[in-house]
């Protein structure tokens, strides 16, 4: 096992990832921006290094100061967390060079698979289905790109390769509109991804978002540890996730989580990861893979019991997964809320400073956060500020679970999304279960209707 590990990272996730450390009896490097130079997991860490300013481009996505910090710490592991500098190839390959191991999968594989296009070419060859659109990226020729629209069909999605977090995405309903959207969306990914590549993908009008967490080690061996439904969605973003999946074939998921480990050993795949797809009429359609831990991942650590961010470091450090497909077993059932700092309706950002702070408790109930009682939420990152996990034996005892937690949970001083979660947990379709992507949307639309009309 490592000696040392360094989190470049932030936040809950930075917190969670200490916590694993802690517990393998590895020693902590955190490495923070001077915004985050008083946060509860940069005290907590053994040792802590300032590698910027507030802006990320300065410090959270500042190579060589996280090369050097681990260098003038000796740590023998990176670990990147989500987001930042996770899926970044070329920081796996700088970790690498510079003589520590990156935790996660081998820089030839994260850009293989970050970039969606390759992505979905790798998996379509590891015989898993994707969404049907163009075959690789579109061409510059207008012409071919109205063909193309046309023979996917009405109304298509344009996407870009190295798009993430929601963004560089656009719904094209009409030929009119076709050929604009592609301008734009190739040069905003230009702008914002630094890769201006974009491929079209037939638009799904009512399917549900599902996702195979994998885990796989340097030895070829690869397990997938059930699914998670994550259709609570704003912007293409997760409100709400759950694992398992509320009405579906358990025959169909068994068929694609076996497919996803598969493609795993294929690819030579090493980590933590997640293939996502859209499920629509019994289907399962492939849209992404990201090869990290993911935000979600709570949920599946509570169903299946075993912790994703240890076994991350554990098959880093060159161990053997300890567990086979066949010890995987699911039991009961868990829903996280994302906790925000923003306006429940409006959606606006809220930071500031927190006054009185009661994270809730209980049977069932796991809170990550690195938040507290005077704890001030930089404006210059991500809103999320909680994660509330719930577990029961039924997915009823789950719901129930979380809306007791929440009614408990106090957070004074700045505006979060709490009420926004508290109508969904009652909301009828939801308590039901399997709604689709778009169902939130429609649900604040309709809302925001009703208001107008009063
Ligand atoms: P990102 O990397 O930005 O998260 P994804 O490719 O994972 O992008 O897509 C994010 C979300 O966008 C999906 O969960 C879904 O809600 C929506 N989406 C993506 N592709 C399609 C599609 N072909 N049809 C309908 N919705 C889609």
């Amino acid at each position: 096992m490592f000696g040392k590990v360094l989190i470049a990272n932030r936040g809950e996730i930075a917190l969670r990832i200490q916590r694993a450390c802690r517990e393998l009896g590895v020693r902590t490097v955190a490495v923070h921006s001077t915004a985050d130079a008083e946060a509860k997991y940069v005290k907590l860490a053994d040792e802590s290094v300032c590698i910027g300013p507030p802006a990320s481009a300065q410090s959270y996505l500042n190579i060589p100061a996280i090369i050097s910090a681990a260098e003038v710490t000796d740590a023998e592991a990176i670990h990147p967390g989500y987001g930042f500098l996770s899926e970044n190839a070329d920081f796996a390959e700088r970790v690498e060079k510079s003589g520590f191991v990156f935790i996660g999968p081998k820089a030839e594989t994260i850009r293989l698979m970050g970039d969606k296009v390759s992505a979905k070419d790798a998996m379509k060859v590891a015989g898993v289905p994707c969404v049907p659109g163009s075959e690789g990226a579109l061409p510059d020729d207008p012409k071919e790109i109205v063909k193309i629209a046309r023979t996917v069909g009405y109304p298509v999605i344009i996407k870009a390769a190295g798009g993430g977090g929601g963004r560089g995405m656009r719904v094209v309903h009409t030929e009119a509109a076709l050929i604009n959207a592609v301008t734009m969306t190739r040069t905003e990914a230009g702008a914002a991804f630094g890769n201006p590549v974009v491929y079209m993908e037939k638009f799904l009008e009512n399917p549900r978002h599902i996702e195979i967490q994998v885990m796989a080690d340097n030895f070829k061996n690869a397990v997938w540890l059930s699914e998670r439904d994550c259709s609570m969605q704003r912007r293409h973003q997760k409100v709400i996730e759950e694992a398992p999946a509320p009405e579906v074939n358990r025959r169909a998921i068994t068929r694609i989580g076996e497919r996803c480990a598969e493609a795993c050993r294929k690819i030579g795949y090493r980590g933590a990861g997640t293939f996502e797809f859209l499920y629509e009429n019994g289907e399962f359609y492939f849209i992404e893979m990201n090869t990290r831990v993911q935000v979600e991942h709570p949920v599946t650590e509570l169903v299946t019991g075993i912790d994703i961010v240890q076994a991350q470091i554990r098959v880093a450090a060159g161990e053997k997964l300890w567990f086979r497909q066949r010890d995987i077993e699911v039991k009961g059932h868990s829903i996280e809320c994302r906790i925000c700092a923003e306006d429940p309706f409006k959606f606006t950002p809220s930071p500031g400073k927190i006054g009185a702070w009661h994270p809730p408790g209980g049977p069932g109930i796991r809170v990550d956060s690195h938040v507290y009682s005077g704890y001030t939420v930089p404006s210059h990152y991500d809103s999320m500020i909680a994660k509330v996990i719930s577990y029961g034996d039924t997915r009823d005892q789950a719901i129930r679970r979380m809306r007791i937690a929440l009614s408990e949970m106090v957070v004074e001083g700045i505006k979060t999304n709490i009420p926004l979660h508290q109508d969904l947990l009652l909301d009828e379709r939801f308590i039901q279960g399997g709604t689709s992507i778009h169902y939130l949307e429609e649900k604040l639309a309709a809302k925001e209707e009703a208001l107008k009309g009063k």
